[in-house]
């Protein structure tokens, strides 16, 4: 038996659109999701359900929670399982803090390397605790406006860890 999964449709900003149940009781009527061209109610951006880069779908795979009597929330991913390219959702986000390290960062390649350790801070990868370490040099070598920049701008995307490494928490 395949475990059950959901297809989740997604807007380019991040709102979950619709999450759809695929299990055995699906196997019937499986319902085509691609193509499906439709706009988030929340922002009117355009919705996807597949990773744009490798066309896998785009899934929350954990059966136990789907199984359970207390369902947790969907959880967006932010990467593709299959190709690794961030989600639209999570690039939007890595550019924003590109955009404020290109700004406190004159050292052109110095500031190269820390975009490029980016996706290892905010997910796991074999180069995370080298990229945590790069993080909190460079956050505790700039001036307190800038380092208050990225803290604000952190924590509206949800990514506390930067508070962390700004030695704020
Ligand atoms: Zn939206
Ligand atoms: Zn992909």
């Amino acid at each position: 038996m395949r475990a059950p999964y959901f297809v989740l449709q997604v807007c380019l900003n991040g709102h979950l659109v619709k999450a759809h149940f695929r299990g055995e009781l699906d196997e019937l009527h499986q319902t085509t999701i691609r193509g499906l061209d439709q706009y988030c109610s929340r922002c009117g951006s355009k919705t996807i359900a597949h990773c744009p880069s490798c066309s896998r779908e785009i899934r929350d795979e954990s059966v136990e929670e789907i199984l359970s009597a207390i369902p947790t929330p969907i959880q967006l991913p932010s990467f593709c399982v299959s190709c690794g390219t961030p989600y639209p959702w999570m690039q939007q986000k890595l550019d924003i803090i590109s955009r404020l390290i290109d700004q406190a960062e004159s050292d052109v390649q110095e500031a190269q390397e820390l975009k490029e350790l980016l996706p290892s801070i905010v997910h796991e990868t074999p180069k995370t605790p080298q990229a945590i370490e790069r993080f909190k040099r460079f956050l505790g070598s700039v001036t307190p406006p800038i380092r208050d920049a990225f803290v604000s701008k952190g924590l509206e995307m949800g990514f506390e860890f930067l508070l962390r490494y700004a030695g704020m928490k």
